[in-house]
């Protein structure tokens, strides 16, 4: 009998985690997490990511701690990282199994996984990867997802094994090493505020959703737009499922829970919150459901899904508006507050976030690969398998959906009324009167000073006019949509990636 080694990816928990519980009960383990340089140094990564990642570590290496296991650290490339384990356990009869959650994750790590997956064969070590977000591997087809995906919501959650037989109480002297920092991974120091990062670790995604369960999710349908109060009436489970110190199953199952609750009382407030949870549940369906198209067509991540859109924006990258764009000095206070506010604390929500890349993609007609890149960097909870496909939803690439133009005058009108938003991510804008604050660049002169606010000193004029620019990105796009080829194209995507929910609650929004 061999050791069992548990690779921990984006499953940084002890609940609910399949492959940890499979291995314990087969012998000794070693839970290993591997820090991968070359994945670390890619530019959708950032050093907070690193900083969630290693807090998740600290407190499961804790938690493994009191049931008699440990974190086993290592650096390097995974081939030649198990080649080396499986040597120094040889003694041990090395390596029997791998076990592992399903990444559907990026091009470069799909293509690490064939490494190991051969590696494996070849030394006769079998590797387990087990699913996790109900994302289904092979996958045949799309009719009747959304009842597998249900089905693998609804089984029995995974005890916390009883015990665990470390790898070091069975070979001495082994060594365990600690969590890396940004520098040994030859990553920059990040940007973000530390401080200001939500706490990511198995406890604190424990006590969100619990938390949200009893009463803060209530209003959620009203919550989810506006910047104002998205950060506290969303969930804000999404960097908890990113890197797995919740599963997806346990959210759906005690969501689930509180809905049963609620069906037996008939007050007008629970009616509501019942729909509030309802609406929170399909959220949790969509993660599935977007995850899916990536690991379906991995190509997603750097091709337009819709070849006819091939060549439509690749030709020109105006560098000065991405970085205007990215820096949040586009001269459209909402779009500039979001990412002011996503520079210091690495998230904000879903409207924003469609409003960011509808602005890089419309009327700045920037090719969507380097603003996802960006935008990959500073959401602290960036999936891919989320990140690309909205990406390009967003984008007007995949060929099946129809063209959200998000106009950010209107996004500030009707989600950030008063301003306050605006005014506390773009300091330049303060003193502007509340008939300006959405349209700065409407006042003149005099108003100007006033203000306090010079326009093209103190903050920028539009990069362009947003009304001129969209139209002419809209013609350009539904010109190309319009061909023959494109639409019998479209679907072909529509039979291997759409939704079948009927489109009055398919509202991705
Ligand atoms: C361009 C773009 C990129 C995005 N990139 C990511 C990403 O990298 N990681 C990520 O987790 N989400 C991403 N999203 C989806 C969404 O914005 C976030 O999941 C959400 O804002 C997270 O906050 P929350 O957990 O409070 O969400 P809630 O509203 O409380 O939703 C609960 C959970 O449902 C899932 N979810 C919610 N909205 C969506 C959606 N529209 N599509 C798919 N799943 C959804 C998430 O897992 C989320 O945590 C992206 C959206 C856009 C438009």
């Amino acid at each position: 009998m061999g050791i069992q080694l548990v690779w921990l990816k984006r499953d940084l928990r002890l609940r609910d985690h399949a492959p940890l519980a499979e291995a314990a009960q087969r012998g000794p383990v070693c839970v290993l997490y591997l820090y991968e340089p070359p994945l670390w140094q890619r530019d959708e990564h950032d050093a907070s990511h690193l900083h969630a990642v290693n807090s998740a570590l600290v407190e499961l290496d804790e938690g493994l701690r009191s049931l008699g296991g440990r974190i086993t650290y290592r650096m390097g490339r995974p081939v030649p990282t198990l080649r080396t384990l499986h040597a120094a356990l040889a003694d041990h009869g090395g390596i029997e199994a791998i076990w592992s959650h399903q990444e559907t994750g990026l091009g470069w790590t799909f293509s690490r996984d064939r490494a190991v997956t051969a590696w494996a064969r070849e030394q006769g070590i079998a590797w387990h990867q087990l699913g996790q977000d109900g994302v289904c591997r092979p996958h045949p087809r799309r009719d009747g997802w959304a009842s597998r995906w249900t089905e693998a919501m609804a089984r029995p959650l995974v005890p916390v094994p009883g015990r665990i037989e470390d790898v070091g109480s069975v070979v001495s002297g082994w060594p365990h090493h600690g969590p890396r920092t940004a520098s040994e991974l030859g990553m920059a120091p990040t940007t973000a505020d530390l401080q200001a990062l939500q706490p990511v670790g198995e406890a604190a995604a424990i006590a969100l959703l619990d938390d949200f369960l009893a009463g803060r999710g209530r209003g959620y349908r009203q919550a989810l737009s506006s910047p104002n109060s998205a950060w506290n009436g969303c969930s804000r489970l999404s960097v908890h499922l990113a890197w797995g110190t919740l599963s997806t199953r346990t959210a759906w199952q005690h969501t689930r829970l509180t809905m049963r609750a609620l069906q037996g009382s008939r007050t007008p407030e629970s009616r509501s919150f019942l729909d509030d949870l309802e609406a929170f549940e399909g959220r949790l369906r969509w993660r599935g459901h977007f995850m899916q198209k990536l690991e379906d067509a991995p190509r997603l991540e750097h091709e337009n899904l819709h070849h006819a859109v091939d060549g439509v924006r690749e030709r020109v990258f105006d560098d000065a508006k991405f970085q205007a764009w990215a820096e949040g000095r586009t001269g459209w206070p909402l779009v500039d507050a979001c990412m002011r506010a996503l520079e210091r604390e690495r998230w904000v929500n879903f409207r924003m976030r469609a409003m960011l890349m509808s602005v890089a993609s419309y009327p700045l007609w920037l090719h969507w690969r380097r603003p996802a890149v960006h935008l990959a960097s500073r959401f602290l909870d960036f999936e891919p398998g989320i990140h690309f496909p909205q990406v390009q939803m967003q984008a007007g690439t995949t060929g099946i959906n129809s063209l959200q133009i998000y106009d950010p005058d209107k996004q500030a009108r009707d989600h950030d009324r008063d301003g306050a938003f605006i005014r506390r991510w773009v300091p330049e804008l303060a003193g502007v009167p509340d008939a300006f604050i959405h349209v700065p660049y409407r006042m003149d002169r005099v108003s100007q000073q006033r203000a306090g606010c010079v326009l093209g000193r103190d903050y920028p004029l539009p990069l362009v006019d947003h009304r001129r620019a969209s139209a002419l990105a809209r013609r350009k796009l539904e010109e190309v949509r319009r061909r023959a080829a494109a639409r019998e194209e479209s679907r072909d995507i529509h039979q291997r990636h759409g939704s079948r929910m009927p489109a009055s609650r398919r509202r991705w929004r």
